[in-house]
Parts: structure tokens; C-alpha cells; sequence
């Protein structure tokens, strides 16, 4: 059957690959560009970089172009149109994974063959294999990972396209392998409703919680909003659990079929346990009474999932979070070899047979607004990137991506063997973000920019504005704050609830595909704006300027990352508005 020789391979010898793959890292890193040339120099897209008979990985860098998505989508295009020839890759595409959206609000589409599927299967199970070794007790119980799938779209030449772990949740290798020592039973995971998904997945957790020895998510966002379901739906589980009986809105028959096999019997000692533990005021900890034989959280925190890690750290009443992994839809880049370090520690090292991996320095200090990150050198290969400098990430994929800008920024920490470790900084000119929705500063300021056209013809100006992400409350918000004033002079204009909500609207129809497909699905709450009496960005750089800002070179930040900040200007605050909830 597909893949369990690789899973026995890994499980036997996996540390052992591990050593072989970082210490000869340059080796197979030059192999691997070699490889891809060889096979795909006579493509459209590359020949037209190479002269005949020109040695392809000499002229590699100085021929080939680095390019974005934007690039390539013309090709990609044509691929998902039908068009079987060697455009980008001589072997054939065999589906796409999509990726986070483009400005433009479709996800990216990025191809895949069959070789390079299921070479990206071996990462997931390599980090499962470095986190038992590092954390014991983990191979005596249970994951109870909550995982989801989305559904997969047709483009026409009649390729599917799906999220990675859609396609990975499918594949035989995840359901004979890691999925057999996971509580959810594959079909709740496979439910396209996400509700009903997430409440059996919830119920096989309780139901089992004496095996559990790990919880966790692909990122923490989808945790703590697993904690959130679980406030609100405890006296539902629980009275499921002592009578016996799934819920009747439980309609999926693949869902209902899988439980009838774990909710057998009415348990009402187990019910009873567990709601006195939810009937706790403080949810402090929860995770760690209501599953005591976990040993870690593992999902991801780094990046933008760091502003889950005071939450996680709460419910978990001091249970290691681990984080896991590092990659995109377009190659996976490293895993966490020291599973239990710090969440504000960790590194990842780079799997150099996963793609042929590019580094671009950029000159980020790595902290504060990612917009000043800009380009300024050319891009070096893995064996001369430097420790303590930030590098942007260029793949070269076994799938038709070449020198690919993926958007995100690392700073490299060290080696292990020879392959470089390095902390996840952020995606270029992110400024907004929650869950997987990366806003970038000019998604932001276009938004804004076709919203204000509302206000020109009542003569009112919009002057300043700036932005948060408010996570506070479980879904989170993007908050804007907009100073207003009169053309002409600096009186306040009227405010018309409806004009103003209409600007929240016109803002949030011009995010991208993934902030709307959060939106609808109850992640992302409605857009909230709010206006500001005039003087108050004023105060605003006042208070910068005595943190130590120049006033010269002062520029109101497009986003708020300082409490501080945000409370000053709720304090100019004259109106609060909300986009109309039934937008999406
Ligand atoms: P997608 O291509 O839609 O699957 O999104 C992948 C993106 O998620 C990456 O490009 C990163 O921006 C982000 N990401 C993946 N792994 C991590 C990580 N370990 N820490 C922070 N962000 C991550």
C-alpha cells in the first residue's frame, strides 16, 4: 500500500536520516538544483533562460529571474486551464495546493506532482519522530489533534485544487500512519462541515481523555479556537457523554457513524467529572485537568501564532508548547529539533531535500513594523547565509516554482550539522493579522483608499488612520481608527451611522480571499471602525516621540502593536462602527 514502506523506513532509521540529511546539507542541496535542471531545462519557462548547450546550473542564478507569484500566475494559469504541455515542470502536474490569497482575492495555485507530494509526507513524520524522542511518555498514548479540511476546488482542466492538509488527510500514508494514533477518528476529520467536525473531534477527546498524551493543531490560532467551541458547547458534550447519545444536529452520516464506535454507553461519572471541571470560574489550566496525561501542546507559535502563546500558556497550566514545524504551501522549510525549547526560542532547521533553498538578506532589525524590511544584496545559497542576519526565502521546488519568493523572513540562529536553524520573523509588510489571514500594508491602504471615496462628496477628510488586530475576544477583529475632519476646517463631521458602516463594508470586501473566507466561516469578526476627534494622531506621535521616536522622520504606524498606543487614541474616540454582519 502507498507509503508504508517510507512510514517503516522513517520509524526505523529516522533520527539516523535526519543526521545523514543536515550534515551532508550543501551536497544535497547542489544535487538537488542539478536534478531539477537536468529534468526541466527544455520547459517553456526555463529554456527560455538557457542558451543550448550552456551549462544550466552554472547560469542558474545569473539567467533565471527571482520572481513572485504575480510572475508566474500566467503559467499557472494556463496549467489550470488545461494545457498539458511542459510549461513549468516535464513531469505532469497532478493538483495544486492553495495557498494563502493574493491581493487580488483568489488563493495562489500552487502546482504539485505525485514525487513531490509525497516527499512532503515525510516531514510530518520526522517531526513526530523528533518530538517522541524528546518528550517521553508521547509514544504511550494519544494526539488529540484537532484537524480540519476545507473544500477542494476544480479548476477546468479538471485538476484539483485543495489546502495541503486536505490532500494530506486523504492520502493512505496519514490514515496508516500518523491518523492511527490520533483520537479523531479520520471521518470526523474528513467532515467538510467544520461545526460538526470540531464537536466530535471535541467529544472523542473527552471520551478518551485518559489515553491523550498530546493536544494540539497545525496552528494555534485553530486551538484556542477549539477552547472557545468547547466554552460554549461543554454542557452539550458532557450531556452526550452521560446519556450516551450524540446530538441530533450531529447529521453527517460518516461523523455519526464514526462515534456510534466511541460513544457506546451512557458514562455519567465521566460526565459529571468533566463538568465540574468546566464549571470552574477560571478556565486556568483547563487543558491539563481535563486531560492529565498530556505531555506537550504542539501546534505552531511563531510568526503571527505568537499572539496565542499567553492563552495557550493559560489553559495549559504549564504543559510544554511545542512547535512543531516551519513551511509554506510551496515547500515545507524546517522543523524544531528542540521541541521543548521556549516558545519565544525556537528554531527551525532547514530539511534540505524538501526544495533548493535560495536566502535573500534583508536589512530587519526583526522587530517593529515589518515595512521596513527592504532587499538589499543579492541572495546567497544555504552553506554562506550568516548567523544573526535576516534572510527572505527564495525556493526552487521539484514542482515547477523557480527562485520563487515565498514572503517570509528568518533570521538565521545557528547550524545543526550543516544545515542552518532559523526563527520564523514574519511575512514581508504583514501588518494585520489573525488566524491565517496576513493583511498586508498596501491590502490595508488600498482598502482604505476606495473606502474614504464615500466621504469625499460630504466634504469630509479623512486625515490619519492606523489599525490593530484586537484579539481580546475570541474571533478576533481588525480595528481601524480613522481621524475625521471637515474640508476646510477642523470641526468634526456629522456622522452617519449607515455612510460609515458602508466604509467598514468597502474596507472588508477589498481584503483578500483568505480574510473573506475567515470572515464567513466565523473566525474574523466584523471590521470595526473607529473615528477619532481631530489632534488625537497628534498625541499619538507626541507619545512616540517621547518613547524616542524622530520627529523629522515620524510616519503615524499603519498598525498598533503597543496597548499604549491603542488606548491613547480610544481616548480621542467619538463614534464606533461595525461592518453590517450579514456581509459575508
Ligand atoms: P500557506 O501557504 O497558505 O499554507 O501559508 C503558509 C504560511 O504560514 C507561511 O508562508 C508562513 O507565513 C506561515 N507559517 C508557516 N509555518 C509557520 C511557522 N512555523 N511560524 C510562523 N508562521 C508560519
Amino acid at each position: 500500500m502507498a507509503g508504508e514502506k517510507e512510514i517503516k523506513e522513517i520509524y526505523e532509521n529516522g533520527m539516523k536520516i535526519l543526521e545523514e540529511l543536515t550534515s551532508n546539507a550543501h551536497e544535497i542541496q547542489e544535487q538537488m538544483l542539478e536534478e531539477i535542471l537536468i529534468r526541466n531545462a527544455g520547459t517553456e519557462y526555463l529554456s527560455r533562460f538557457f542558451v543550448h548547450g550552456q551549462n544550466h546550473k552554472q547560469n542558474f542564478k545569473t539567467n533565471v529571474p527571482i520572481v513572485t507569484y504575480e510572475d508566474i500566475k500566467p503559467y499557472i494559469d494556463r496549467i489550470a486551464n488545461g494545457e498539458t504541455s511542459s510549461i513549468l515542470f516535464a513531469d505532469p502536474i497532478t493538483q495544486f495546493i492553495q495557498s494563502t490569497g493574493t491581493s487580488e482575492g483568489k488563493p495562489k495555485l500552487i502546482p504539485m506532482t505525485a514525487e513531490s507530494f509525497e516527499k512532503r509526507m515525510v516531514k510530518p513524520l520526522l517531526v513526530d519522530l523528533v518530538m517522541k524522542k524528546c518528550i517521553s511518555g508521547l509514544d504511550q498514548g494519544k494526539s488529540f489533534y484537532l484537524f480540519f479540511v476545507k473544500p477542494e476546488m476544480e479548476t477546468p482542466s479538471g485538476l484539483m485544487a485543495s489546502l495541503y492538509t486536505t490532500s494530506y488527510f486523504k492520502t493512505q500514508i496519514f490514515k496508516n500512519g500518523l491518523a492511527k494514533f490520533c483520537t479523531s477518528p479520520i471521518d470526523t476529520i474528513l467532515c467538510l462541515d467544520n461545526k460538526q467536525s470540531m464537536y466530535c473531534q471535541l467529544l472523542t477527546g473527552l471520551l478518551l481523555r485518559d489515553e491523550v498524551v498530546r493536544i494540539g493543531s497545525s496552528f494555534a490560532s485553530v486551538l484556542a479556537r477549539s477552547i472557545k467551541f468547547l466554552e460554549d458547547y461543554w454542557k452539550e458534550l458532557c450531556s452526550n457523554i452521560r446519556t450516551g447519545y450524540l446530538s441530533d444536529w450531529i447529521a453527517d452520516p460518516a461523523c455519526r457513524n464514526a462515534m456510534s464506535s466511541i460513544l457506546t454507553r451512557p458514562e455519567p461519572e465521566l460526565a459529571d467529572l468533566i463538568q465540574q471541571i468546566c464549571e470552574d470560574k477560571s478556565w486556568e489550566g483547563i487543558i491539563k485537568e481535563l486531560w492529565p496525561e498530556v505531555k506537550c501542546i504542539s501546534s505552531i507559535i511563531t510568526g503571527s501564532m505568537s499572539q496565542y502563546i499567553p492563552l495557550l500558556e493559560f489553559y495549559g497550566g504549564g504543559i510544554p508548547l511545542v512547535s512543531p514545524n516551519c513551511g509554506s504551501s510551496e515547500a515545507c522549510f524546517g522543523i524544531n529539533l528542540k521541541p521543548l525549547s521556549k516558545p519565544f526560542d525556537v528554531s527551525y532547521t532547514i530539511l534540505p531535500n524538501m526544495a533548493y533553498f535560495e536566502f535573500l538578506p534583508v536589512n530587519n532589525d526583526g522587530g517593529g513594523m515589518s515595512h521596513e524590511t527592504t532587499t538589499v544584496n543579492k541572495p546567497v545559497d544555504l552553506a554562506n547565509v550568516k548567523i544573526g542576519r535576516y534572510y527572505e526565502v527564495v525556493v526552487t521546488t521539484l514542482a515547477g516554482l523557480y527562485r520563487y519568493r515565498v514572503g517570509d523572513i528568518l533570521k538565521v540562529t545557528g547550524f545543526y550539522n550543516k544545515s542552518p536553524q532559523f526563527q520564523f520573523v514574519e511575512r514581508q509588510n504583514v501588518v494585520l493579522s489573525i488566524d491565517l489571514d496576513k493583511t498586508t500594508e498596501v491590502d490595508l491602504s488600498k482598502a482604505i483608499t476606495k473606502a474614504k471615496l464615500v466621504l469625499e462628496p460630504l466634504g469630509i477628510m479623512l486625515t490619519t488612520y492606523s489599525s490593530y488586530a484586537d484579539t481580546s475576544l475570541t474571533p478576533g477583529r481588525y480595528v481601524l481608527f480613522w481621524e475625521l475632519k471637515m474640508k476646510g476646517s477642523n470641526d468634526l463631521p456629522k456622522l452617519d451611522a449607515k455612510i460609515m458602516e458602508e466604509c467598514c463594508g468597502i474596507v472588508e470586501e477589498s481584503f483578500d480571499f483568505t480574510y473573506k473566507s475567515l470572515r464567513k466561516g466565523g473566525v474574523i469578526s466584523a471590521l470595526e471602525l473607529r473615528v477619532v476627534k481631530h489632534g488625537t494622531f497628534d498625541e499619538l506621535m507626541d507619545f512616540y516621540v517621547s518613547k524616542g521616536a524622530s520627529i523629522s522622520q515620524y510616519k503615524p504606524p499603519c498598525c498598533l502593536k503597543s496597548e499604549e498606543a491603542v488606548k491613547l487614541l480610544n481616548l480621542g474616540m467619538v463614534g464606533t462602527f461595525f461592518s453590517p454582519k450579514t456581509m459575508f
